[in-house]
């Protein structure tokens, strides 16, 4: 290898993003218009600035989960977010509350998401209204704000984005609970890789009944597709990433999910898996926190700072010329 060629290896930086899973609610609410006239963009935080760059402007890439994955489980959010969705169920769906449960399990583990697979069954509802009945009541009191990790990643200087599943506004409001609105370069959400649903028709829709099938055959074979995008499905996770204009390569995917985290890792992405303290099969680590991010990865600052000298130098070496 050239002494050139070995130069510039050693001074490319390894990974380019971190992933994670929420943003500011007066801008976002200002920006929803916009953005849902523009699906082929991902939000833009006001906050994105030099400081949540690295050196080389967009190198280093951390693409992360939210919900479970910025603040903990103990919350107690997913819990109510369950029932929220339960409820939307039997209230607006009219489904047996009887069979709301293994409605509910069978979905879940089969489409990644409950909503993803009331859609692929052939339910057909606002999304926006959903996700207000959703997520508009959860107790955002219960996420608190985190100046801990709010420093940690303030001082983690490469470039930082939210990959939620959850829509923009939840995103914002619980950005906003934990204190790290000005954080992230951008949000990746629902919104990003969703357009609305057609309204329904008159006609009443044809229902298919996913518990049946699997009574009778026991498999996931032959089951309807949805038309929802969002992770796991690797073809969503590949489409956000080409949006937001992420290397899977360079980029560490956080997530709570092992699902998530497994199918980030067959798209490439180096990947975490948050809250839980054993690695498992498609996890490069395993944190119980996500508060030990620089004790598990501290390549990144290392990689970050590498950056900067050389940017530094190319500073003084332009200023040197300059003056002389
Ligand atoms: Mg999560």
């Amino acid at each position: 290898m050239e002494f050139e060629d070995r130069c510039l290896k050693v001074q490319e930086p390894k990974f380019d993003c971190l992933l994670f899973g929420k943003p500011p609610l007066a801008f976002l609410q200002k920006c929803r218009r916009q953005l849902l006239s523009c699906f082929c963009s991902f939000l833009l935080l006001p906050s994105s600035s030099a400081s949540s760059r690295n050196a080389k402007g967009s190198d280093l890439f951390v693409p992360a989960d939210l919900d479970d994955t910025l603040y903990p489980l103990s919350s107690g959010i997913s819990s109510h977010v369950k029932k929220n969705i339960e409820d939307y169920m039997v209230e607006k769906l009219g489904i047996d509350e009887s069979k709301i449960e293994n409605l509910g399990n069978l979905l879940y583990k089969n489409y990644g998401t409950t909503m993803a697979g009331l859609r692929a069954i052939g339910y057909s509802f606002d999304y926006d209204e959903y996700h207000a009945f959703v997520h508009g009541r959860l107790p955002y009191d219960n996420i608190k704000p985190d100046p801990v990790l709010k420093h940690i990643l303030k001082n983690l200087r490469i470039r930082k984005l939210i990959f939620t599943n959850g829509d923009m506004v939840h995103a914002v409001r619980a950005l906003q609970r934990l204190g790290l609105e000005d954080c992230f370069e951008g949000i990746i959400c629902f919104e990003t890789l969703n357009p609305p649903c057609p309204p329904q028709g008159d006609e009443e829709p044809v229902i298919f009944d996913i518990a049946g099938h699997f009574a009778r055959s026991g498999t996931a074979d032959e089951l309807p597709k949805t038309p929802v995008l969002c992770k796991p499905n690797v073809d969503a996770m590949e489409e956000a990433l080409r949006i937001a204009n992420v290397n899977p390569h360079k980029a560490i995917f956080f997530d709570d999910s092992v699902r998530n985290v497994q199918a980030g890792k067959e798209i490439g992405l180096h990947t975490v898996l948050v809250g839980k303290s054993q690695r498992v099969k498609g996890a490069d680590h395993a944190l119980e926190s996500i508060h030990n991010i620089r004790e598990a990865l501290p390549e990144l600052w290392e990689e970050a700072e590498k950056a900067e000298d050389v940017l530094y130098a190319e500073r003084v070496a332009i200023e040197t010329s300059v003056t002389a």
